[in-house]
C-alpha cells in the first residue's frame, strides 16, 4: 500500500520535504477517537479528519443509518424531483440555523457551498435592479475553499498568488488578526477595532458596487485558527445592514457545534443572509454541504426560466440521500447525547491547558474558540518574530506528534487543535501532553 501511494496517489496541499520523506501512513480504520494505520499502529485523530469528525469514527448510530439508506435508495437527483432523506434534513437545518434562514441548496463541499453562496448573491442583485453591485468585499488571510470563485475571496497569498490571472478581483479588509496587528496595535482591548473602522472606510467607497461580504464568523481556519474579537461579526452585520451589503457567512469549518455553539454566528446573535455548510454536517461520514439563505433572496429567483430568473447551478450528487441519512443521524446524536452540553467541560479543560502553553519559550500565542485552538510558534516570544519558513517547526512538531501516537497537521508555524467533539477528557489530556511535548522537544533542541 505504502509503495502504491508513493508511486501513484497526488496528495493535496502535501508536497512538502518533511512529509514526502517521511514514511507514509496508510489509515485503514478507525475507532472514535483513533485512526489505525497499515501497520496496526494507533494515532489519536487530532484534526477531526481534517475538521470533520463530530462523534468519531465509526460511529454506531451514523453506521446504521448509511447501512439501512445504503439498502433503501443510493441516489436519486433533486433535478425536478425530491427524496425524503434530503427533503427531511432541509427541515431539521432550518429548525436549528439562526432565524430567518429558511432554503437549503444542496452541494457537495465547502468550497462549492462557498462558490454557490457568492454566484447567488451576485445574480440577486441582477434581479433587484441594481446590475452594478457585483464586487465582493473579503478578507485577507481567509479561506474558503480551492474552486476559482471560492479562491478569488480568499485571503492566503501562499495558496492563491499562482492562480491571480484567473481569479476574479475583490475588494480585501484588513484581517482580524490581533497577534499580527496590521495597524500595529497591540493593546487589542483598547484598539477600538481598527480593522473595522477600515472596513467601514471601504464600504462608504465601494458599496455601490459591492454585491456581498465573505466572513469566516469567529475564526479564520486555514489562515492559522485566528480568533476574532467578541461583537466583531456582530459590527459586521451591522455594517452589512448599514451599506446594503449581502453577508455571506462562511461556518464550513465552524459550524455544527465547533466553537460550542451548534453554528458561530448564533454566539454572535446574528443571521447572515447566506449561510454556507459542508464538514461537519455529516459528522464527517460523507461529502455534503449546505447553502441556506433568507426568504428573501429565495424570492428574488422566482420567475420564468425563460426571464433567466431561475438559478443555473446544480451538481450530480446534490441532495444525496446516504449522505443526508448521515447528516440526520448525527444531528440525532446532538439531540440525544447533549453534545453540545457536553462540551463545556472540555472547552474549559482545553483552556487551562492552553493558558500553561503559554510558559513554553517559543509559544507566541494561543488562541481558542470552543473546541479549536491554534498554537502559534515563533522564534522569539518578546519580538514576536516568526520562525523562518524554511525551517518548518509546524511540519517537524506535527511529525514528532505522530512518533507519540496523535495525527496532526500545521498550518505554518502554527499547531492546530480540531479533535473529534466526542473526544474524552482522558483523551484530550492525552493530545495536549503530546503537544506539549513535542513542541518541547523539537523548539527547545534548536535553540
Ligand atoms: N471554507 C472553510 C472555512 C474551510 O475551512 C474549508 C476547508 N478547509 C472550505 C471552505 C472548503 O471546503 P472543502 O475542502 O470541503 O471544499
Amino acid at each position: 500500500l505504502r509503495e502504491y501511494d508513493r508511486a501513484h496517489v497526488w496528495h493535496p496541499f502535501t508536497q512538502m520535504k518533511e512529509w514526502e520523506e517521511s514514511d507514509p501512513v496508510v489509515i485503514v480504520r478507525g475507532e472514535g477517537t483513533w485512526i489505525v494505520d497499515s501497520e496496526g499502529n494507533r494515532y489519536l485523530d487530532g484534526v477531526a479528519a481534517i475538521w470533520t469528525n463530530v462523534h468519531g469514527h465509526c460511529k454506531r448510530e451514523i453506521n446504521e443509518a448509511i447501512k439501512a439508506q445504503v439498502d433503501t435508495l443510493e441516489h436519486s437527483t433533486l433535478l425536478g424531483l425530491a427524496n425524503d432523506k434530503a427533503v427531511l434534513l432541509a427541515r431539521r437545518l432550518v429548525e436549528i440555523a439562526p432565524p430567518g434562514l429558511c432554503k437549503v441548496f444542496y452541494s457537495d463541499n465547502g468550497s462549492t457551498a462557498v462558490e454557490i453562496s457568492v454566484k447567488m448573491a451576485f445574480q440577486y442583485w441582477q434581479h433587484q435592479g441594481k446590475p452594478e453591485k457585483t464586487k465582493f468585499i473579503s478578507f485577507k488571510n481567509a479561506y474558503h475553499g480551492d474552486t476559482i470563485g471560492a479562491v478569488s475571496v480568499g485571503g492566503i497569498d501562499l495558496y492563491h498568488a499562482v492562480f491571480r490571472p484567473l481569479l476574479f478581483p475583490t475588494i480585501q479588509a484588513p484581517a482580524p488578526y490581533c497577534y499580527r496587528c496590521e495597524f500595529g496595535e497591540r493593546d487589542r482591548a483598547n484598539c477600538g477595532m481598527r480593522c473595522l473602522k477600515e472596513l467601514e472606510r471601504l464600504m462608504e467607497i465601494h458599496a455601490h458596487e459591492v454585491a456581498g461580504l465573505v466572513i469566516e464568523p469567529l475564526v479564520q481556519g486555514a489562515g492559522g485558527m485566528i480568533v476574532q474579537p467578541d461583537g466583531f461579526v456582530r459590527r459586521v452585520r451591522e455594517l452589512c445592514d448599514r451599506y446594503d451589503i449581502l453577508m455571506i457567512a462562511d461556518e464550513v469549518a465552524v459550524g455544527f457545534g465547533r466553537t460550542g455553539a451548534m453554528f458561530a454566528c448564533e454566539r454572535e446573535g446574528i443571521t447572515p443572509d447566506i449561510m454556507a455548510l459542508s464538514k461537519g454536517i455529516t459528522a464527517g461520514y460523507l461529502p455534503l454541504a449546505a447553502t441556506m439563505t433568507t426568504q428573501k433572496i429565495y424570492d428574488a429567483f422566482i420567475g420564468e426560466y425563460r426571464e433567466m430568473k431561475t438559478f443555473f447551478h446544480g451538481h450530480t450528487f446534490t441532495g444525496n440521500p446516504i449522505a443526508c441519512a448521515a447528516a440526520l443521524a448525527s444531528l440525532d446524536l446532538f439531540e440525544n447525547e447533549r453534545l453540545l452540553d457536553s462540551l463545556t467541560n472540555k472547552i474549559g479543560y482545553l483552556a487551562e491547558r492552553l493558558q500553561a502553553l503559554n510558559e513554553v519559550r517559543h509559544v507566541g500565542e494561543v488562541r481558542q474558540c470552543g473546541m479549536i485552538a491554534g498554537i502559534e510558534l515563533v522564534k522569539d516570544a518578546e519580538t514576536r518574530e516568526p520562525f523562518p519558513w524554511e525551517e518548518r517547526v509546524g511540519i517537524q512538531v506535527c511529525l514528532e506528534a505522530r512518533n507519540r501516537g496523535i495525527f496532526l497537521r500545521p498550518l505554518g508555524n502554527i499547531i492546530v487543535v480540531f479533535p473529534p467533539l466526542s473526544i474524552s477528557l482522558d483523551e484530550l489530556a492525552f493530545l495536549m501532553d503530546g503537544i506539549e511535548a513535542s513542541i518541547r522537544a523539537i523548539t527547545e533542541l534548536r535553540t
